[in-house]
């Protein structure tokens, strides 16, 4: 298959199984909108114009009322009515608040530009592809790094190491570079709109070179792929396919007892049950596990549950710095003295006070906190008898 465009979502979806990419991409075939998912939008329309407004063509003050202003027009356009008391209004208001008490930072770099869709191509031995990519932020600091944002209201956190893999993070990474050939190294980060602190990688020019390459090679299996017979993998996201109800992969994975096809109800009850005989189920519970977390992930939830048992998942806070982001922006003397292969917490505090760094190093140090919830843990509790009644 030739495909017209790519983008990383594109990609992940083909990584995962090429038979659900034919089906969503070359058939065009219509994705669910969900409230998450409008909410995500309305908050992103409300930053895009706050943004050019104040930042980029200077018009307007940087009030809260503005950013709300902005929000308000772009939630009506996203869910077609408004309501100030409703759940889904203030629940985005919220985090544009939070966002807002970070507004002094934007004195620390300049706003090149906001939501800019544009393409980049990936060579391939079937000619160049436009690879789509959509900056929500591009920004530049005062040592002339080049930033990327992207905002994020996801209930789940990410880590630095798990940014670090997402192809989305990647291929922004490849963009800004082919954008800025100079830029020695490509910041890119994830504003974590519900989690008070954004989470940030640096990539480096071999980095992204080696990225482009992993994109094209992404590119090639597609090309390789015959359009009426894409072969199909069964994976952790096969409940949001299009396809799961005629996918043959799935019903043989049925018929044998498998997990795949089972609804998120019955995922959570057969959960509780096994649990009790855990010593002898270890490697089903872990398969439940992964199901129910992937659809809690996807539709953004973190509490819910069947008949028989409810489900819980638990983080703990925690605060941590990316090691390799602050080698990079620290003399070596600096990193040598307070780091080594790693950094803790109470070295960086002290680092961040040495006289020998600057007003730049410093800002850029203070936005390496990353301050974040653990990966959280499924926990499970059978129901009373009668509880619902
Ligand atoms: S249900 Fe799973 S295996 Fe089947 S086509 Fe979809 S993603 Fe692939």
């Amino acid at each position: 298959v030739l495909p017209k465009t790519l983008s990383a979502s594109s990609v992940n979806t083909a990584e995962l199984c090429l038979a659900r990419w034919a089906a969503e991409m070359l058939d065009r075939s219509a994705r669910l909108s969900n409230d998450a998912a409008k909410l995500g939008s309305s908050v992103h329309g409300g930053l895009e114009q706050f943004v050019k407004a104040v930042f980029i063509d200077k018009v307007m003050a940087p009030t809260f009322n503005n950013l709300r202003m902005f929000y308000m027009a772009s939630f009506g356009e996203e869910f077609g009515w408004i309501d100030q008391q409703s759940e889904l209004y203030l629940d985005g208001l919220d985090l544009l608040e939070t966002w807002f008490k970070r507004i002094d930072e934007f004195q620390e770099f300049k706003v090149i530009s906001c939501e800019m869709k544009e393409t980049f191509p990936l060579g391939t031995t079937a000619g160049e592809i436009p690879f789509t990519y959509i900056f929500d932020r591009l920004d530049q600091m005062p040592d002339g790094t080049i930033r990327v944002v992207d905002y994020k209201t996801s209930r789940w956190n990410v880590t630095a190491d798990e940014l670090r893999e997402k192809i989305q993070a990647r291929a922004y990474g490849v963009a800004a570079q082919l954008k800025f050939p100079e830029a020695k190294r490509i910041w890119v980060q994830f504003e974590m709109l519900r989690h008070g602190a954004p989470v940030g990688v640096m990539f480096t020019k071999e980095q992204n070179r080696n990225s482009y390459r992993y994109l094209r090679a992404a590119a090639e299996r597609i090309i390789k792929t015959p359009r009426d017979d894409a072969p199909e993998t069964l994976n952790s996201e096969c409940k949001f396919c299009i396809r799961v109800g005629t996918c043959e992969s799935v019903v043989s994975n049925t018929l044998a007892g498998g997990i795949v096809g089972m609804n998120l109800k019955d995922q959570i009850d057969r959960y509780a049950l096994l649990d009790a005989q855990r010593s002898a189920v270890l490697s089903a519970l872990s398969q439940l596990e992964g199901a129910i977390t992937t659809q809690a992930k996807k539709e953004d939830w973190h509490e819910n549950e069947g008949e028989l048992a409810r489900i819980r998942f638990k983080a703990s806070r925690r605060r941590y710095v990316d090691s390799d982001m602050v080698a990079h922006i620290v003399p070596h003397e600096i990193w040598v003295k307070y780091g080594s292969q790693s950094i803790t917490l109470r070295n960086f505090e002290a680092m961040i006070k040495d006289p020998v760094l600057n007003d730049s190093q410093r800002a850029q140090l203070r936005g390496m906190v990353n301050e974040g919830w653990s990966e959280p843990k499924l926990k499970v509790e059978m129901k009373k008898v009668g509880e619902d009644d």
